[in-house]
């Protein structure tokens, strides 16, 4: 048996990666300091892998491997051309038009999307081919690593003319992936090649698309695509994670050397291979630690699966179930974790201490079974259980998922409450989070300043945000969120259950990190949680200010979570809590309240045939923080930057009293989605602007878009406001903007008007 390690996280036990980049993009880093940086970086973590029998290079992204793979690929827009080394390369990432970034599969790493012209590729830059002589020079044998065509295809978007100089951009077409495919496998050849060359023996071919639904003509195309690449003089193993493989004999039968299972996210794959069993010449890369979430493994357990799995496989290879960057560097950083959790814990260096223990408790190593049978026994005692919480959520029944009376009723009480004019401005809840605001934070931390003075300086912001939002005549008014760092970890921090880490960063996109909680026990709300800025808020004006909350799915989905209960059950205590703050909200005369979930379908499973499930307990949770609310009570929710699109008939579901949702990244399209919902049955704010650009929304644009909303949505249903919060950006860039949407709001509600009363 052996063990092969991959996907260590880029990012360094000091975050040197985010600090090399940022840096470099700043200009105060050289373009020598910075290549010597990453080498260094690249050396640091090659470490991580010791003791592990095959070693992976060409991991250290400069800025993401599917960008890597495009470049590779000379897989460039036009716009990019020619291709300038670094420049380009940071210009396709981050520069004015660079390529769209997008969630990577069901997970909160976002990769670029790379967009296709023509079935035209060439070899621009060899990166396996230059980590592989990079580790040589160290005296390092690695096993190159890359992304594979059909990943790399199925998550590319073709660009196509459409008249008007517009473009029309989508997946590609079924028929496409012959064209573009067999373009594509000539330039991996070319890769390959070139490695044999070197005397590369092994090559790693990461193709986690074929967990989502492969049709059967692609399946055909991969059988052949692999049948050539694998004549390259490479021996190459494939490796498919995140969810059970789509159809586990077209690929136990690819013309590969070795094959890759996650047998971690369900069980499918194991149900399968003991159902066709497993090709006698191939190698089994079986993924059997979990590289999602930070619990140390039952080793013991592991053992007995391997053991039942060695006896339909000869070459087995052990691996944890995806790559580890999902996960941190180390716990052994970590100073302020509740009693009893850090020997809980596994990131990603810890993963692969697992790895090692496992194969030498399996070689009958006494020491290393000892420390496996003790990890065990720890993981056995019951840790941070409250059973009242567990008490209340058997509790429930059906009713609490159910908010009376029907949401047209409760609207016609709102309006009579909050008096909202037609076509309603608002925003989506955080206002810029300027230096100024981040100093106060981290000298609250540190204990530089007393929680008054932070409170009152807060305070101040608030006055501030309110005073700018009257003056800019919005309708719905927010606090801004100065006292919260992040939308998770702030809740996490003020509920029992939740710990947060002081180092357990992980990488988003790009240089940018955020640290998950991590939900250990059952989850409890002590206190109030943000009662206090809210009502301070709405004591400084007459316009209601809307309380704001995160819903429980994106509690749940951006945090580690515990595995010993069902994620469904999870999701229902965090809804209770939320419940119960809602309520403390309505008590203290708050009228509006926004529970965001903007990671709602971030859940859902990479297969439609587990839709419905995730959806079932996804939609309840959700209910069950508004369902008690009070029909006068209006409820918000917010969702941004994924694909809603086929989901606009589940995200009715939720039953809120008005949505806003980000728009400019769908370009319109989900307005034509929500007029397949019953006519007037959900309102809605569709994002007038996009938040990520500095550039100031015309008014005449956004009027645009408001007409294109009104041609599908009754008036009375829509709401004005941009994608997404504002903490990313500038005041001197929010307060032109919103003045801008609060002009094409009034007139495009003047001319509804008009042409009301004319008819
Ligand atoms: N209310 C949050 C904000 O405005 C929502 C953020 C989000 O959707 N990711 O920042
Ligand atoms: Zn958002």
């Amino acid at each position: 048996m052996r063990t092969f390690a991959f996907g260590f996280p880029r990012l360094g036990v000091h975050r040197q990666y985010k600090t090399l980049l940022e840096r470099f993009w700043d200009g105060s880093l050289s373009s020598e300091a910075f290549q010597q940086g990453i080498a260094e970086l690249k050396r640091e973590r090659l470490q991580e892998y010791q003791g592990m029998d095959v070693i992976p290079s060409n991991e250290l992204s400069l800025y993401d491997p599917m960008l890597d793979t495009a470049v590779m690929l000379g897989a460039l827009p036009s716009r990019f051309r020619p291709y300038a080394g670094l420049s380009t390369y940071f210009a396709l990432a981050r520069g004015k038009h660079a390529l769209e970034l997008t969630k990577w599969f069901n997970t909160n790493y976002h990769y670029l999307v790379p967009e296709l012209e023509e079935p035209t590729f060439e070899l621009v830059q060899n990166f396996p081919l230059d980590d592989v002589r990079f580790h040589r020079h160290e005296g390092i044998e690695t096993v190159p690593t890359l992304i594979g065509p059909y990943t790399f295809l199925r998550l590319s978007k073709r660009v196509r003319p459409a008249g008007d100089g517009l473009v029309r951009v989508a997946p590609l077409r079924e028929e496409e992936f012959v064209e573009f495919g067999s373009a594509a496998v000539a330039a991996y050849s070319a890769v390959l090649h070139s490695l044999a060359t070197e005397g590369v023996q092994l090559a790693v071919v990461h193709e986690p698309a074929l967990a989502l639904e492969v049709p059967e003509s692609h399946w055909e195309l991969l059988a052949s695509w692999y049948g050539e690449l694998s004549r390259c003089g490479v021996q190459l193993w494939v490796l498919c994670y995140y969810d059970s493989v789509s159809d586990y004999r077209r690929y136990s039968e690819l013309p590969v050397a070795g094959i890759g299972l996650d047998f971690v996210s369900n069980d499918e794959n194991w149900a399968e291979l003991q159902r066709y069993g497993f090709p006698r010449e191939k190698t089994l890369i079986a993924g059997i630690l979990n590289g999602r979430q930070v619990w140390r493994s039952d080793l013991i357990e592991r053992l007995r699966f391997l053991e039942r799995l060695h006896l339909w496989v000869e070459e087995l290879v052990i691996a944890p179930s995806c790559p580890l960057f999902h996960l941190p560097v180390t716990v052994s950083l970590e100073r302020n974790l509740p009693e009893g959790l850090q020997e809980r814990l596994a990131f990603a260096r810890e993963r692969i201490a697992e790895l090692r223990l496992l194969k030498a408790a399996w070689e009958g190593d006494p020491g290393a079974l000892r420390e496996a049978q003790a990890q065990t026994q720890l993981l056995q005692t019951p840790f941070a259980r409250n059973e009242r919480v567990r008490q209340r959520v058997s509790a429930l029944r059906e009713g609490d998922f159910q908010r009376t009376p029907p949401a047209p009723l409760r609207r016609q009480l709102q309006q009579h409450r909050l008096q909202l004019p037609l076509l309603p401005t608002t925003t989506i809840g955080s206002f810029p989070q300027t230096a100024e605001i981040r100093r106060l934070r981290s000298q609250y931390a540190r204990g530089e300043l007393s929680a008054s003075a932070y409170a009152a300086a807060i305070e101040q912001h608030i006055r501030h945000a309110i005073a700018v939002q009257e003056e800019l005549g919005l309708d719905v008014l927010v606090h801004g969120e100065f006292e919260r760092s992040d939308m998770v970890e702030y809740f996490a921090q003020r509920l029992e259950g939740f710990a947060t880490t002081e180092h357990g960063w992980v990488l988003s996109y790009g240089s940018r990190v955020y640290r998950p909680p991590i939900i250990y026990g059952d989850v409890w709300r002590p206190a109030p949680m943000t009662v206090r800025e809210i009502t301070y808020a709405q004591s400084l004006t007459s316009k209601p200010v809307k309380g704001m909350l995160t819903g429980p799915v994106t509690m749940l989905l951006w945090s580690y979570w515990r595995q010993d209960i069902p994620a469904e059950e999870l999701a229902y205590e965090l809804a209770l809590a939320i419940a119960d703050e809602v309520r403390d909200l309505e008590a203290a005369g708050i009228r509006i309240i926004q529970i965001d979930e903007p990671a709602f379908r971030e859940g859902a499973p990479l297969k439609r045939r587990h839709w419905d499930s995730y959806f079932r307990w996804a939609i309840r949770a959700f209910r069950l923080c508004h369902a008690r609310a009070r029909p006068e009570t209006q409820i918000h929710t917010h969702m941004c930057y994924s694909e809603f699109n086929d989901i606009v008939h589940f995200i009715a579901e939720l039953d809120f009293d008005v949505l806003s949702i980000e728009g400019s990244r769908s370009k319109g399209e989900i307005v034509d989605r929500f007029a397949t919902l019953p006519p007037g049955s959900i309102h809605v704010g569709v994002g007038v602007y996009d938040v990520h650009s500095p550039a100031i929304p015309e008014v005449s644009d956004i009027e645009a878009i408001l007409a294109r909303v009104l041609q599908v949505l009754p008036p009375e249903a829509v709401w004005v406001n941009p994608d997404c919060g504002l903490k990313t950006r500038r005041w001197e860039e929010v307060i032109p903007a919103l003045r801008n949407m609060v002009t094409a709001a009034r007139r495009v509600a003047h001319r509804v008007h008009a042409s009301s009363t004319n008819s």
